[in-house]
């Protein structure tokens, strides 16, 4: 209940804030029976069927049951000082989103390793909802930030809250509503940018950039660059919307860990990235496809 969600985290206090969120903040609590939850509260957004929209959200999330996929525990729908209140309860993950965990921050830069491992499981997490789900399911907001990492490290996709389950076209678009047009620059796809069409291949798209995440350390995206400097390449798109957008893309790697990534196996990775960046969709891999080439280089136990 919401009541007990509210003693669980301290009244959402901010010394339980563990994330802020595009439309939610997320807090830590710890349950009566001691089990440690991450509580996601999600921002009133004051539409007519914010309650049938987020029930339809938690019968998707409790569909989806795979290792590499944040599991929902609960939810709470409640009228709270005549607000709408919606909690969703997700299992805690103890080191927090991939993007804070590529930042230095005074901790030692990730090994080589773990980065292969994250990739790997981050991918089989999203190959999960493209494959084995019926009917498929997009994420449509793969970046960092959304691929948690467990106290062993092990990566699990979370916030499939924007997920859309695929039309028989395998292609969904939202241009029917712009202003609700989903995602986050720097990961989108160009299709997605321009014509609002998302489908499996723009997800794929997105997981290329995060790829390049974990090679270089660095978040690569910059608005409105001059051309490339010496190992960067440049995937450019003309959205009207971004008005001459360009993703900028280093490959040059993390300089935290100069010299220390197996040549070859960055090199793996590097290609891998640049074919899930392909301009066109139908050139991209799957996400089968992905996990394939990841699981040649990954450690076994991954
Ligand atoms: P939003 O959907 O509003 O963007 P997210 O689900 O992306 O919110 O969560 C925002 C941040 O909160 C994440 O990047 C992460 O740092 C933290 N967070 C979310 N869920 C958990 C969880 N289960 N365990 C630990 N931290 C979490």
């Amino acid at each position: 209940s919401y009541s007990e969600l509210e003693q669980a985290t301290g009244k959402f206090s901010d010394e339980h804030l563990i994330g802020i969120g595009g439309t939610s903040k997320v807090y830590r609590g710890q349950l009566s029976d001691a089990k440690v939850v991450a509580v996601k509260k999600l921002r009133p957004l004051g539409g007519e069927d914010e309650d049938l929209e987020f029930l339809s959200e938690v019968e998707l999330l409790s569909r989806l049951n795979h290792c590499h996929v944040v599991p929902l525990l609960g939810y709470c729908l409640e009228s709270q000082s005549r607000q709408l209140e919606r909690l969703l309860v997700f299992e805690f993950m103890a080191n927090g989103n991939l993007r804070d965990c590529l930042d230095l921050k005074g901790r030692k830069p990730m090994d080589w390793a773990t980065r292969v491992g994250v990739a790997l499981g981050a991918a089989r997490g999203l190959e999960y909802p493209h494959e084995a789900a019926a009917p498929r399911i997009l994420h449509r907001d793969i970046k960092s930030t959304n691929i948690l990492l467990d106290d062993q490290f092990r990566a699990k996709i979370t916030d499939l809250g924007m997920a859309k389950c695929l039309m028989n076209d395998g292609v969904t678009s939202c241009s029917s509503s712009p202003a609700r047009m989903l995602g986050t620059f720097g990961y989108f796809a160009p299709e997605y940018a321009i014509v609002g069409k998302a489908s499996l291949k723009s997800d794929v798209f997105s997981f290329g950039v995060v790829i390049l995440e974990l090679i270089t350390g660095r978040q690569p995206i910059h608005h409105h660059r001059p051309p490339a400097a010496a190992g960067e390449s440049l995937v450019m798109w003309a959205a009207p919307r971004l008005r001459d957008s360009r993703l900028v893309v280093t490959e040059m790697p993390d300089p935290a860990m100069q010299g220390r990534f197996p040549e070859e196996e960055m090199q793996i990775m590097a290609h891998l990235a640049r074919e899930c960046l392909q301009w066109e969709p139908e050139s991209r891999p799957t996400m089968s496809e992905v996990v394939q080439i990841l699981s040649t280089i990954a450690p076994r136990k991954a």
